[in-house]
């Protein structure tokens, strides 16, 4: 990453009329909260088919909700970082801003973003498998074994399992802000995930400017204009200050002697 680079998104922050951002597990990741994949990754060691799936839980509801509680007891410690801090910061700052997060942590929302997209779910709201009512239970510790207060049926946690669909409101919202994006910023994410991934190729074709930070090459590094390889936490801070003058991002040569 170059300070040209660095440079040239802050004036194309300063451009856009519709800034959308997609992210993924990699901007929690300096808050503690581990990604999925690689090194240190949620799944290791675990069978993510038995914990993130609706056959898994009903083959073993006990051991789905022993590892949901694990998790939202960790989670319940954890707390944004700059990253997530500056996204909230550039929302206030933009006329037009939106952020579509495949996290479950709610830690946007706790930074300040405001206008926000789950697609898949969030940790703390429960659904009941049999009436479908959802209940909000941020930071309560819930029984080893959730029944729902109106119907008696099993709770689940209201996060998107693999191979389930993603909530429509949700996805349809996403496209929407997808298709009006002249700068679509892509961070922390693998990229490997879909329908999620999608909503890269539709901003590209849709014209949208695109942006990744991330500090790996992933699924969507050949989709970007530019690559701002390192953590969100520490680029996206430096995104907030303006455009400096002398280190221009256009191709003009410095002047030379
Ligand atoms: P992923 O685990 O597939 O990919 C994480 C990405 O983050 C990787 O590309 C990695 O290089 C990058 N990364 C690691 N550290 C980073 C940092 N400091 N700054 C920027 N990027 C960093 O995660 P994904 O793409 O979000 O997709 C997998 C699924 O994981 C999603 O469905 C999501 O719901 C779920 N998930 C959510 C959380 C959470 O809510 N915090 C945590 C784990 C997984
Ligand atoms: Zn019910």
């Amino acid at each position: 990453m170059t300070a040209a680079d660095l440079n040239r998104v802050r004036q194309w922050l300063k451009e856009a009329r519709f800034v959308v951002v997609l992210t993924g597990a990699g901007v929690s990741a300096e808050s503690g909260v581990p990604t999925y994949r690689g090194a240190g990754g949620l799944w290791q060691g675990s069978d993510f088919r038995e914990l993130a799936s609706l056959e898994g839980f009903q083959r073993d509801p006990k051991k789905v909700w022993a590892w949901y509680n694990e998790r939202r007891r960790q989670l319940k410690q954890v707390r944004p970082n700059p990253g997530h801090y500056a996204l909230a910061e550039l929302e206030r700052r933009l006329g037009g801003f939106a952020l579509i997060t495949q996290n479950v942590d709610r830690l946007h929302q706790a930074a300040g973003s405001r206008n926000v997209v789950e697609l898949h779910g969030n940790i703390w709201e429960v659904r009941c498998t049999r009436c479908g009512r959802v209940e909000d239970r941020t930071g309560i510790e819930l029984p080893a074994e959730p029944h729902c207060s109106q119907c008696g049926a099993w709770l689940r946690p209201n996060v998107v399992w693999f191979g389930e669909m993603l909530p429509e409101h949700a996805w349809q919202r996403a496209e929407s802000w997808t298709r009006q994006a002249d700068l679509f910023m892509v961070i922390g994410t693998s990229a490997e995930v879909w329908p999620a991934a999608g909503l890269i190729h539709l901003a590209r074709q849709s014209g949208a400017r695109i942006v990744e930070i991330n500090p790996h090459e992933t699924a969507a590094s050949s989709l970007a204009d530019v690559i701002l390889r390192g953590k969100s936490g520490e680029i996206l801070p430096q995104l907030l200050d303006a455009p400096q003058p002398g280190s221009s991002a256009s191709p003009e040569p410095a002047a030379s002697g």
